[in-house]
């Protein structure tokens, strides 16, 4: 039994299911996906992500990339840039070619290469390593700890120690700021440095037809393999649950909570309690009678752009996001449609952005981020011809896993990374025999990548079924 059919909930059947287990998914919703759903959230012939945009994460997934959902209708569209960073009246790029983006960053392009392309070599080894739980005895130890060097710090004293033009900087912290995180916050230089080999490794492709098409081949796949999805069931209480050997929660810590009750210890249940969430976040979707007027056209290569200008703008925005929206908050958007002509009617395009905010916060951030919008790209605001916000608030009614609008499914700093949901070597598994978390609140965290699901389903296999090995 699973509850909850996001990307983890769904990835944790597959995994089971693929173990030759009779597999049954609740979810809430009467779409599958959670994060991953697509909807039309503006106009006829619009097709919006509500949640995730854009999955390096899924393209290089140990998990995903094993599995045949190209079978089942999943096809990645690869922009000719993964990322793209406008400043000023130009822009910085970065490339799928390590060699393109150091070129474009003049002095610090020795730096750069010098930072990814011993990763890049063995890339998916160092995947394996670090999408589960830590500590774990590493497949590739030297590569692993050459990471681990890199990544313990801050991204803000990482980028600092490593580059010295304003254009590297500022790439860094446009990378870093997707932490949610104070960019000084010791570990963020982890989530930042696998952003940017992933770009260099697999690109930062989307899928066509929307996020949903990776939940539609999951779902497909799932069915296959014999399992099914009931949707429109909401999961309350132990009472909810159909019998079942095991029971894995794609949910919130505060959920499982409810469904273990007092069937855990208290000491388990306080530390539940007690989970820590990062700052939250207000999306915008937007239907446009016309590609986005960047000033400079090269960001119209990349579907994902970083807004927010230079560094120190970008570190003193993500300062303040607990407290408060600033002035000129760092924006990161996505033109899926420039790309994949089925998102918007002819000659019209889809554009996401989201920026963060205060846990759980419903104040309006449209003016400051349409601000960001029009200092880039002049004339933004004449081509909106609807827009579509989503509140933090509203975020966490669509799915308890984004508690207060946290995407991350809590803390991404070194003790949230380390101890999700509680510091144990196998953190999926919960005092109650047979029930065991699967969501972005255990390890590797957030994102669309579906190992947490997968780690959990693999725990439950061995402690229930004695299964060492899944085909
Ligand atoms: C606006 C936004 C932008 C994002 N952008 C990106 C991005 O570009 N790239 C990326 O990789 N990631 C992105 N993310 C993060 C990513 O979507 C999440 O990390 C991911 O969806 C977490 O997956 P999950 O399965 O743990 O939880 P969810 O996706 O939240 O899925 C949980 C599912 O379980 C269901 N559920 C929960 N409790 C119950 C219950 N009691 N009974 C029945 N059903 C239940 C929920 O309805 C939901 O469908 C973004 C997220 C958001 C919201």
């Amino acid at each position: 039994m699973v509850v909850g059919a996001g990307p983890n909930g769904l990835s944790a059947a597959v995994t089971l299911a693929r173990a030759g287990l009779r597999v049954q998914v609740l979810e809430t919703h009467h779409q599958v996906g959670g994060g991953l759903q697509s909807r039309a959230l503006t106009q006829p012939g619009f097709i919006h992500d509500y949640g995730s945009a854009i999955h390096p994460l899924a393209a290089a997934s140990p998990a995903f990339r094993t599995w045949p959902l190209h079978a089942y209708g999943l096809r990645w569209v690869q922009p000719p840039v993964p990322a793209a960073h406008p400043l000023g009246a130009g822009a910085v790029l970065l490339h799928r070619d390590l060699d393109a983006t150091a070129a474009g960053l003049g002095r610090d392009g020795p730096a750069w290469k010098r930072l990814l392309e011993p990763l890049l070599h063995d890339w998916e080894g160092l995947l394996d390593d670090i999408l589960r739980p830590l500590p774990r005895v590493p497949r590739r130890p030297l590569t692993l700890a050459r990471f681990g060097l890199r990544a313990l710090p801050s991204a803000d004293l990482l980028g600092r120690a490593l580059f010295r033009t304003p254009e590297a900087r500022a790439l860094w912290a446009g990378l870093a700021a997707h932490t949610a995180l104070p960019l000084t916050t010791p570990g963020t230089a982890a989530q930042t440095l696998v952003l940017a080999l992933l770009a260099h490794a697999v690109g930062w492709p989307f899928p066509a037809g929307g996020a949903q098409r990776l939940a539609d081949a999951l779902h497909a796949y799932l069915t296959w393999l014999g399992g099914e999805v009931l949707t429109g069931v909401t999961v309350r209480g132990p009472a909810d649950l159909p019998p079942a050997r095991v029971t894995l929660v794609d949910s919130s810590p505060h959920v499982l909570l409810d469904l273990l009750g007092e069937r855990a210890p208290a000491r388990y249940r306080a530390a539940l309690a007690h989970y820590r969430y990062g700052p939250g976040l207000q999306k915008f979707d937007y239907a446009l009678s016309g590609p986005v007027p960047w000033q400079d056209e090269r960001v119209a290569l990349a579907a994902t752009v970083h807004l927010g200008g230079h560094a120190p703008e970008i570190a003193a925005a993500e300062a303040v996001t607990t407290r408060c929206i600033p002035a000129r908050p760092y924006v990161l958007s996505a033109q899926p449609s420039l790309f994949d002509p089925s998102r918007a009617p002819a000659g019209h395009h889809t554009f996401w952005a989201y920026t963060h905010v205060p846990s759980g916060s419903a104040e309006d951030a449209q003016a400051q981020v349409e601000r960001q919008l029009e200092r880039f790209a002049p004339g933004f605001g004449a081509r909106v011809l609807a827009r579509h916000r989503t509140t933090a608030r509203q975020l966490e009614s669509f799915s308890p896993v984004f508690h207060g609008g946290d995407v991350n499914g809590g803390a991404g700093d070194l003790w949230g990374l380390l101890a999700r949901p509680v510091p144990t070597p196998t953190p999926y598994r919960t005092p109650v025999r047979g029930v065991y978390l699967c969501s972005s609140a255990t390890p590797p965290g957030g994102g669309i990548h579906g190992m947490a699901g997968h780690h959990a389903a693999l725990a439950a296999l061995k402690d229930e079924f004695g299964i060492q090995e899944v085909p």
